[in-house]
């Protein structure tokens, strides 16, 4: 499988066709390697991990339910929500078209 470059919808903030990468609930350094994964947006995948430590990501917040039911995180989801989901650089209209929309 080619590692590309993934486009889909934040598990987190719910936001469609953003650059995704795929967080594991439960960090790979305390166990998680093979447990369940989510699909989060690189601001929202920095953010979690900006806030919150393995540890407290493996005990308390390894759902994407108790990850968005933080109060740290709500505020953060507020506002990205109102951000735009183009992260993406412009793309040419030609390339845009490629793109399978699910
Ligand atoms: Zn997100
Ligand atoms: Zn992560």
């Amino acid at each position: 499988m080619a590692k590309k470059k993934q486009s889909g919808t934040c598990e987190l903030c719910g936001r469609e066709e953003v650059e995704v990468t795929i967080h594991h609930l439960t960090p790979k350094e305390m166990g998680g390697t093979f447990m369940s994964t989510a699909n989060l947006c690189i601001p929202c995948h920095k953010q979690i991990h900006a806030l919150f430590t393995n540890e407290e990501l493996a005990t308390s917040l390894n759902t994407v339910d108790q990850l968005r039911s933080h109060p740290e995180l709500q505020k953060f989801l507020k506002w990205i929500k109102k951000q735009p989901s183009t992260r993406l650089p412009i793309i040419s209209k030609s390339n845009a078209r490629k793109r399978n929309k699910r």
